[in-house]
């Protein structure tokens, strides 16, 4: 009997310290908004968007890695690697010797673009025993060490980004897979305010609508999360991949046309990348490096000219051989035009990271993080940092710090799949130390009636029924 009591209290006392990671565990939803500009919701009217800053944390902004276009930036809200490390340096594959180029949707689908050792967190959530989703995410479609999130979705060719009605079904859907599918985390990608900021600039009548949109949908995904009853297991992420900035032409600014520049010839190049905005990069001939430089360094006011080696280090664009041996950008404001302007987007983005217009907007809700706190700004590329912490996985090797993200979190994970706090922790020592007390007791009683069982019978040699040196073993763990 008392061996039964104190082998209890000790299976007692392992189970405090090993509870079920379910009952505990904390999932994450990230959502991303294409080209939400951190202060879109200045002059709107967005009541979802307050709540959830009041329900949650609000970051003032955050910095996107360079080049601020959608599948480098994604890529490394998945993987926590500046863009030079995880190697998808463009929206477009390409190659420089066939000239080929695929666009941002094709793109999506060739593995090889992707996979270059980074991996995204659905993949080392998977191996780690989690459950991941993808939803339109940039990345979703390619395949990792030919692995892929367990569901995934990608949106066909001809996509209307813009569909409310949409959003909503997409809405549903994620919370059917965190509910009826158990999923741990997914990653949820909405085409807007991008778009809409492209086609009639960031201060547009326009995005004030498409962001009140995004406010709706804000809205929709938090209720839909309490009406599956999420709300004390989900965190939601809201993010985006960049900002956006106004172009002027039409002899509002001098424009840049890298044909008109003096002593410039695409004649020199093997390979180029320009009408992208204000981003461009090439490839001079053999021996023609120095003369295109040369040519394009300061040849007009606001446009950038760097060798890949000189590039500046905030930027983390030039370790990686697919980075051309020239990168090109301009300044807020300006294009860069190839032959001659044909470009007409009133909005862009893929300037300088720097520039505030670039900064996405941060926000983060549920049982991880801090209420109605307000943080500073941070880089994106600690997001994943959060989630793998939040989620309790172990982070692949990335350039993110969890200490530059960890103030906004009320709970810490001192490994993984156990999320504790110090309540728990007081709880799980004191049962722990209470068991071990009982034992003790246990044990030196057991001890004494023994010693007086033998004294009483001396011929009995019963006591090897009472497995002694078994029970002591486990007393010592
Ligand atoms: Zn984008």
């Amino acid at each position: 009997m008392a061996w039964t009591i104190s082998l209890l209290c000790i299976t007692w006392a392992l189970s405090v310290q090993s509870a079920p990671i379910d009952e505990r565990r904390h999932r994450v939803l990230l959502v991303s908004f294409d080209g939400f500009r951190w202060d879109y919701d200045r002059d709107v009217d967005t009541p979802n968007l307050d709540k959830m800053a009041a329900d949650g944390v609000k970051a003032q902004y955050v910095t996107p890695p360079y080049l601020t276009i959608t599948s480098p930036t994604h890529f490394t809200l998945l993987t926590g690697r500046y863009i030079e490390n995880h190697g998808v340096i463009h929206n477009m594959w390409f190659n420089t010797t066939t000239q080929e180029k695929k666009p941002y949707y094709q793109t999506q689908f060739v593995n090889q673009w992707w996979d270059n050792g980074s991996l995204p967190i659905w993949i080392t959530a998977q191996r780690q025993g989690l459950k991941a989703g993808s939803i339109h995410f940039p990345g979703t479609a390619a395949s990792y060490n030919g692995e892929v999130a367990s569901i995934q979705e990608v949106e066909p060719l001809l996509y209307n980004y813009k569909n409310e009605t949409a959003w909503r079904e997409n809405t549903d859907k994620v919370m059917s897979w965190f509910r009826d599918q158990d999923l741990d985390f997914v990653s949820m990608y909405f085409g807007e305010p991008d778009g809409t900021g492209h086609r009639y600039g960031p201060d547009s009548p326009q995005i004030k609508e498409m962001v009140k949109q995004v406010d709706r949908t804000v809205g929709y995904i938090r209720h839909m999360a309490e009406q599956r009853g999420l709300t004390d297991s989900l965190n939601i992420i809201i993010t985006s991949d960049h900002g956006m900035s106004n172009v002027y032409r039409n002899g509002l600014v001098e424009e840049i046309t890298l044909s008109k520049i003096p002593g410039f010839s695409f004649r020199d190049l093997s390979f180029h990348i320009v009408d992208f905005g204000p981003s461009g990069m090439l490839l001079p001939k053999p021996g023609k490096l120095e003369k295109v430089y040369t040519a394009l360094k300061n040849a007009h006011p606001h446009l950038h000219v760097y060798k890949k080696e000189e590039m500046p280090e905030h930027l983390h664009f030039a370790k990686n051989d697919r980075i051309l041996p020239i990168i090109l950008w301009s300044d807020p404001g300006y294009v860069i035009n190839g032959y001659f302007p044909v470009q007409f987007h009133n909005g862009e983005h893929g300037f300088d990271n720097q520039e505030m217009d670039m900064k996405p907007f941060f926000r983060a809700v549920g049982p991880s993080f801090h209420k109605n706190l307000e943080v500073g700004p941070f880089e994106t590329v600690n997001i994943y940092s959060l989630m793998c912490h939040i989620l309790g996985i172990k982070p692949e090797v990335n350039d993110g710090h969890l200490d530059n993200v960890k103030h906004m979190l009320v709970t810490s994970t001192t490994e993984r799949g156990i999320q504790v706090n110090v309540l728990q922790n007081t709880f799980t020592g004191v049962a722990a130390v209470a068991g071990f007390l009982v034992v003790v007791f246990v044990l030196m009683t057991s001890h004494a009636v023994i010693k007086n069982k033998r004294k009483k019978d001396k011929t009995s040699e019963n006591s090897k029924q009472i497995p002694e040196t078994e029970f002591t073993k486990q007393t010592s763990f």
